[in-house]
């Protein structure tokens, strides 16, 4: 048992450089070949002890989540609570950064947070391959939150292999203002498919390992490509004028970020990276538009004293 009271935990936003979506399977999910990269936009969850568990909920992008047992990091706490045979209850507080239903997986930053959090608070010491195995069953891209940096994601995108680079990653995200559900997104995904008969091809993961690699900007943004983008622009076509807008105003690429409705586009520099938020947010195609750093690290626990 721990005998700390409070925890505090860190978890970026991902970006999908790269998302290769292959046929359905059985199971009801697409088999995915993805380069993610964590990026330097967090939430922050904090775990203390307490009776059961309880969630708090708030920030600027906390508006409208349910702070109940089916928000992400409660659902973290419970699994854990029952893999670990821990009747330790946890008060969780999620300060919510990361836009929601934005295609940068705050939800399942979240709730490995909520997982590490947890585990240091009631002291179980769950080594790292069962906590990569709770984090698969509790969403796709949980695992990566755990790890953040840049990785290539098989499976649902929960089997990782990171991908090492020593070079900067300079993006912008353009937020919109409303949001889009991942499954609609790749419902339409397999209705466009079935209608054309034509696999989507437009991501090519091993082009965007290799530039990455390299530290090759210009190679990476050639190479970046999402095969959710046709779905996702069918389904919020306002994207195309924040797509046109962030290319017009120097982005080296631009896409929509995983199942949207965020775009990113990779800049040169910090500088540009700036200003094309800036040029971005002016053109009014979004709700907000902001510079990030990519390659970070995964959630992170850092203890404060009990009285913070
Ligand atoms: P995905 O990770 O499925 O690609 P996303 O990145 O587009 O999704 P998220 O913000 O992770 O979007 O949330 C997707 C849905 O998960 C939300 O619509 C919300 O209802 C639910 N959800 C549950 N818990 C959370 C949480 N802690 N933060 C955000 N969303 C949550």
């Amino acid at each position: 048992m721990s005998d700390q009271q409070r925890i505090t935990v860190r978890v970026p936003a991902k970006i999908n450089i790269s998302l290769a979506v292959g046929p359905l399977r059985a199971d009801g999910f697409h088999e995915l070949t993805t380069v993610f990269q964590a990026v330097d936009l967090y939430d922050v969850v904090t775990a203390e002890r307490a009776e059961g568990i309880a969630l708090a909920v708030q920030g600027p992008e906390a508006t409208g989540l349910a702070a109940d047992d089916t928000n992400l990091a409660w659902r973290a706490a419970a699994l854990l609570a029952e893999a670990g045979q821990s009747r330790a209850g946890v008060a969780l507080h999620v300060s919510k950064f990361i836009p929601v239903a934005a295609g940068l997986a705050g939800g399942s930053g979240d709730a490995a947070a909520a997982l590490l959090a947890c585990d240091r608070l009631w002291g179980l010491g769950t080594p790292m391959a069962e906590l990569d195995a709770l984090a698969a069953r509790l969403g796709s891209d949980v695992t990566f939150a755990l790890y953040g940096h840049t990785a290539l994601g098989t499976g649902r995108g929960e089997r990782l292999s990171p991908i090492s680079t020593t070079s900067e990653f300079h993006w912008v995200l353009a937020v919109a203002s409303r949001g889009l559900s991942t499954p609609s997104v790749y419902r339409e995904l397999d209705r466009q498919r079935q209608a054309t008969g034509v696999p989507a091809d437009g991501a090519a993961p091993d082009r965007v390992v290799a530039a990455l690699q390299a530290g090759d900007y210009t190679a990476l943004a050639d190479a970046m490509g999402n095969d959710l983008q046709p779905a996702a622009l069918a389904l919020a076509p306002e994207l195309a004028r924040t797509l046109e807008a962030g290319v017009s105003a120097g982005a080296l690429g631009g896409m929509v970020a995983g199942s949207g409705p965020t775009c990113v586009f990779l800049a040169q520099d910090r500088a540009t990276a700036q200003s094309i938020a800036r040029d971005i947010q002016a053109s009014g195609t979004c709700r907000f538009a902001v510079a990030v750093l990519g390659n970070v690290a995964g959630a992170r626990p850092a203890t404060l004293p009990a009285d913070q």
